[in-house]
């Protein structure tokens, strides 16, 4: 048996953060929580403390809050509750923490990601936003800091499995032909495009397969998702855009393919069900229980593929020309998704208006060369601010 390690979990307030702690629950004695962080949800965050007992808490939104604290003092539970953006980066890269998922969803999640890489610990990587914003600048910070970085994405997990890789969880694609990223296609996958106009965030959020936050959801309807998802592939496995295709799978069974040179593809199976990857870099390079239900292809009969439409999904487009121009162009590129779903959540904006949002936002802001976290952080602000414009813009249209 493993020693029992030291687990942070950034966003366990989550979707990906209530799967972790579930498969964490079904070993007890195999892990000890170190922190758990949540932004806003109080209520939620001090259930997830008297239920797991963390030696530290953040909410990462507030900058105090006494009746939270009295009431975990009334749960008898001694978890420490700690405020503000600052110490997800000092739980992040705390000595005392071993493995760090970083389950925050979008831009917010890239400081303490960064901070856990360069403090180089085991990074459960979910937070794919961090990667796609700060590629190699992330990369160089896990070689330095000797991090030891686990994709939880599922596709990423899959093409992780299914490369040649060390008990260190290093990588090497010099045999690889292509990664086939799969892809559901969402919940528009057939609806008559004219339609996508009037849809709205509870029918983009009903994703036929996964349940996930709202965020990666519209992301899934617009396939934006599987833009990051290249983005995030070329970074972690070091392979070039050419390399990465795409291929939609409706019933979301087979997580992704690599295909190797002499013509032999390998994938990895399992039911939708993000307890599969995250018990798989939890463990590693063991593997134990997840809690999902055991595949049943009888019952399935037919796993189907079908290559994607790029005049329905146009922001799949977007991503690889924004990964093929380098520099600051992804992190442009995500800002500007960032803010679009964001308005469409919030019923400012139309679901057929997000791509117009951020092809304008690529357009408009001038890409440089990713030189340092800086430039990054400038990129992430102009590509707001100027998505935010065009949201205006696309309201005065719809008016
Ligand atoms: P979610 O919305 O359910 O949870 C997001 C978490 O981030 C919550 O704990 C929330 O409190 C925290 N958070 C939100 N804004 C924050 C901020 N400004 N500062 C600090 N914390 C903040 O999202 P999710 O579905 O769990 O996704 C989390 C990440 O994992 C995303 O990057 C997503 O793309 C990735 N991911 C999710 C799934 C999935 O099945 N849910 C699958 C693959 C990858
Ligand atoms: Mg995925």
């Amino acid at each position: 048996m493993t020693r029992h390690l030291s687990l942070c979990v950034l966003g366990a307030t989550g979707s990906i953060g209530e799967s972790t702690l579930d498969v964490v629950a079904r070993h007890p004695g195999r892990f000890s929580l170190f922190a758990l962080t949540g932004n806003a949800s109080t209520e939620r965050l001090i259930d997830l403390c008297v239920r797991f007992r963390p030696r530290y808490a953040v909410l990462s939104g507030r900058t105090s809050d006494d009746a939270a604290v009295r009431r975990l003092r009334q749960a008898g539970c001694a978890t420490e509750l700690m405020f503000g953006e600052k110490s997800l980066v000092e739980v992040a890269a705390a000595p005392e923490c071993d493995v760090v998922m970083a389950a925050i969803v979008g831009a917010a999640g890239l400081a303490p990601a960064l901070a856990a890489a360069r403090a180089g610990k085991r990074v459960l990587l979910a937070n794919k936003e961090a990667l796609v914003m700060a590629g190699p600048l992330f990369m160089q910070a896990v070689r330095d800091g000797g991090a030891q970085l686990l994709p939880i994405d599922s596709e990423h997990n899959a093409v992780f499995q299914c490369l040649p890789h060390d008990a260190a969880g290093r990588t090497h694609a010099r045999e690889v032909r292509r990664i086939l990223l799969t892809a559901s296609g969402g919940p528009f996958r057939s609806v008559p495009i004219e339609r996508l106009a009037m849809v709205t965030p509870e029918e983009a959020c009903a994703h036929p397969n996964w349940v996930m936050g709202r965020k990666i959801s519209v992301d899934s309807a617009t396939m934006m998702n599987k833009g990051l998802e290249v983005i995030e592939a070329c970074l972690l496995f070091g392979v070039t855009p050419e390399r990465v295709e795409v291929l939609i799978h409706p019933q979301s069974i087979v997580h992704s393919l690599v295909e190797f040179v002499d013509g032999s593809a390998l994938a990895q199976l399992s039911n939708p069900d993000m307890r599969v990857p995250i018990a798989y870099a939890l463990a590693y390079p063991e593997r134990v229980e997840s809690g999902s239900r055991p595949l049943d292809l009888a019952a399935l009969g037919q796993l189907s593929f079908e290559a994607p439409d790029p005049k329905r999904f146009p922001c799949l487009g977007f991503a690889y020309a924004a990964l093929r121009s380098g520099g600051t162009a992804p992190a442009i590129l995500n800002a500007a998704n960032e803010v679009a779903v964001s308005a469409f959540l919030a019923r400012r904006i139309r679901f057929s208006d997000i791509p117009a949002v951020i092809e304008s936002t690529l357009a408009g802001v001038a890409r440089i060369e990713a030189a340092d976290l800086g430039s990054i952080l400038a990129a992430d602000a102009a590509a707001r601010a100027s998505a935010g414009r065009r949201v205006v813009q696309a309201i005065g249209r719809a008016a």
